[in-house]
């Protein structure tokens, strides 16, 4: 396990910082000890293109609402921008940003040849209908539609967006480009997605667990797992670790969730969530809110909903051994303090979820190419970046004495920094 050290006090110590200044701190820290140039840094630090939109939709009532979209381009000196579209009543432009940053530090770790960027519209897509939905998506690509393309910046899906969403911002953009399966990641497998795509990122917690397990001394197989959020990541984080052979004890969604100390049955909740739209209420085990799932003693914390969940209020109370970071940023600077100072080793989101990416990669050159993989090749191809990433992290956090989070972005923070030199573009 990486030494554990003691970390500064945050510049911004007497506030709450935004997510961007908190993903910013991170990369602050790799810039010291990288002893960046300020310019340099400050390229590192700011976005490259950030554009805001108005989204008008007409309503199944005949109203018109318009909502907010924003598309962030971070840093795109590895290669064309990559990153997901959100859809949330908290996606504004700070939190996009943040996301942004994230992917850039995502994309370079793994050593995909992408830049970073996100996306956003701010609504509740579960109040939405599902014509509603589609007409927001086709306003939100038109309106953003010319920073995109396939070699300069591919979306794909988040929280509150999915395949369908995906199918339906490839439809609008190439009623403008004509036809572009290269254009989005994470579609319907009938128009161009990849086998494998939608299972990938859970797929991807689970490998990075089973890489790790050995190092926390910990065997996987009678491991006890909570899993917050029970979505895209979530579910197939369950699955995945689920077929290793672990116990799942808790998983939860927006409503709240289910705990069974001596192990949930995954395929019987996806059915109660298929028949009931949750899986809050089922009677698999005793009911438990969002808090109190993430507080239960376990040996894995997964959380894969949303961002923010573990903050200094909750983070002395954690009782897990160790925490997966599916969905971005969950753990606030601060909780990151207490759990490092508490000996809670906490695995990144830039690495713990960039099975998603990494197989988005795979479906971006399968479109470009014109050509179809196999599942069992996206696998093991999947396998490979996986536990080369996770390898280059553990290295670097054992023999600096630093923590995997403090790796995982000097890693990242460094391969753009050669790039950006390298280019000349300064
Ligand atoms: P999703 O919309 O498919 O599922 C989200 C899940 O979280 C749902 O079960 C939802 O009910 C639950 N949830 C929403 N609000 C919640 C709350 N306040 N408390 C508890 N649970 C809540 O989204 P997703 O694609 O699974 O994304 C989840 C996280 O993983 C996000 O942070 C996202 O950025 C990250 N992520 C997703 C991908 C991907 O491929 N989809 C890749 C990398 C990272």
């Amino acid at each position: 396990m990486a030494t554990i050290t003691s970390r500064p006090p945050t510049p911004f110590a007497n506030r709450s910082l935004t997510p961007f200044e908190e993903v910013n701190y991170f990369v602050d820290r790799a810039a010291d000890r990288l002893n960046l140039a300020d310019g340099l840094r400050e390229m590192l630090r700011r976005t490259w293109r950030e554009l805001g939109v108005q989204v008008p939709v007409r309503m199944d009532d005949g109203r018109i609402e318009v909502f907010n979209g924003y598309r962030v381009q971070h840093n795109g000196a590895r290669g064309p921008y990559k990153g997901g579209v959100r859809y949330h009543p908290l996606a504004d432009l700070d939190e996009v940003r943040s996301l942004a940053s994230l992917m850039t530090w995502k994309n370079a770790l793994l050593n995909l040849p992408f830049g970073g960027a996100k996306g956003g519209v701010q609504c509740d897509p579960t109040r939405l209908s599902e014509g509603e939905l589609n007409r927001l998506t086709r306003r939100y690509t038109a309106n953003i539609e010319h920073l995109l393309s396939p070699h300069r910046d591919i979306p794909a899906p988040d929280l509150g967006t999915n395949a369908q969403v995906m199918a339906w911002m490839m439809d609008a953009y190439g009623q403008i480009h004509g036809h572009s399966p290269a254009i989005v990641t994470g579609k319907p497998v009938e128009l161009g997605g990849s086998l494998g795509r939608e299972a990938a990122t859970g797929r991807g917690v689970s490998i990075i667990l089973k890489e790790a397990a050995e190092d926390l001394e910990m065997d996987p197989k009678s491991a006890g797992i909570v899993i917050q959020g029970f979505g895209n990541v979530g579910y197939w984080a369950a699955h995945s670790l689920d077929q290793m052979g672990c116990k799942i004890i808790a998983v939860s969604d927006v409503n709240g969730g289910v705990y069974n100390p001596s192990g949930l049955d995954v395929a019987r909740l996806v059915k109660y969530r298929d028949r009931n739209g949750t899986i809050a209420d089922c009677t698999e085990g005793d009911c438990v809110s969002n808090e109190e799932m993430l507080e239960l003693p376990c040996d894995v914390l997964v959380p894969a909903a949303i961002d923010n969940v573990i903050h200094a209020e909750n983070a002395p109370r954690i009782r897990a051994n160790v925490i997966l970071e599916a969905a971005n940023h969950p753990i606030t600077i601060d909780a990151d303090a207490i759990l490092n100072d508490r000996r809670i080793p906490v695995l990144p989101d830039i690495l713990v979820n960039g099975g998603g990416v990494t197989v988005s990669y795979f479906e971006w050159t399968q479109n470009l190419q014109e050509f179809h993989w196999e599942e069992s090749r996206v696998n093991e191809e999947l396998h490979k970046v996986m536990v080369t990433a996770y390898d280059s992290v553990r290295q670097k956090a054992h023999a600096d004495g630093i923590t995997y989070r403090e790796a995982a972005f000097e890693i990242g923070v460094e391969r753009v920094a050669n790039v950006v030199k390298l280019r000349g573009f300064v």
